[in-house]
């Protein structure tokens, strides 16, 4: 069986047996697979599948991200680090570690499996992502929050698929996607501020865009090499 879903035939796998109710997944390669009783009805599947539409093209563009970062870091030969494509090397060790040595990217693992592969680039990637932010935040501590006797934010970062950064201004927590690592310093930068302006501006008006633009004139460029 086959759906129109988002302008697009995409298969669907249906799984008939002994269950109640008809459920429908995505897989990891973004593929619908429903699961249902066996004398279900095709209209009825295509029903859920159509009034779950917007679900199902989320979900399948949240697959295709991870699946890039996995390509782009992580299973592959070459790693984007900070907008530069890095060689990557594997090497046996009692504990799992990543060095930056030049444009090269060491892994030390104690086993070499994808999970500890990504496991340990995402711990370096949210330790540089600190250091930059302990480098960069200073401005906007004296710039942003200062004149209005803001507290200054606790800056912690984490692995996001859908946003660069939050911030929670009411708890004075920012917090960064570690997925920035791949993209120039600039990217993240411009992230960090945004997240800083939120402070000032909840919202993304034109007021919020005035305060960046007022400390980054180039904010535009940066967010289309985000894209
Ligand atoms: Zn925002």
């Amino acid at each position: 069986m086959q759906v129109l879903i988002g302008g697009q035939y995409e298969p669907v796998t249906i799984t008939r047996k002994k269950v109640k109710r008809i459920t429908l997944r995505i897989g990891k390669q973004g593929e619908i697979l429903i699961t249902c009783p066996r004398w279900t009805m095709l209209y009825e599947i295509e029903k859920l599948i159509y009034t779950n539409e917007a679900w199902i093209l989320d979900q399948k563009l949240r697959r295709r991200k991870e699946a890039e970062v996995n390509r782009e870091g992580i299973s592959g030969d070459t790693i984007w680090w900070l907008g530069q494509p890095r060689r990557v090397s594997y090497e046996s060790a009692s504990r799992d570690s990543v060095t930056i040595d030049g444009d090269e990217i060491r892994f030390f693992l104690k086993e070499k499996t994808d999970a500890r592969i990504e496991a340990a680039f995402r711990k370096a990637a949210n330790k540089k992502l600190l250091e930059l932010a302990e480098e960069a935040r200073a401005a906007w501590d004296t710039q942003i929050c200062d004149p209005k006797g803001i507290e200054h934010p606790v800056i912690k970062t984490r692995y996001m698929t859908s946003r660069w950064g939050v911030c929670y201004t009411t708890k004075h927590v920012i917090t960064l996607s570690t997925r920035l690592i791949h993209y120039p310093e600039e990217c993240f930068e411009y992230v960090l501020l945004h997240e800083y302006a939120h402070f000032l501006v909840p919202n993304h008006s034109a007021a919020f865009y005035s305060v960046i633009r007022r400390y980054m004139t180039d904010y535009r460029e940066r967010i289309r090499l985000l894209k």
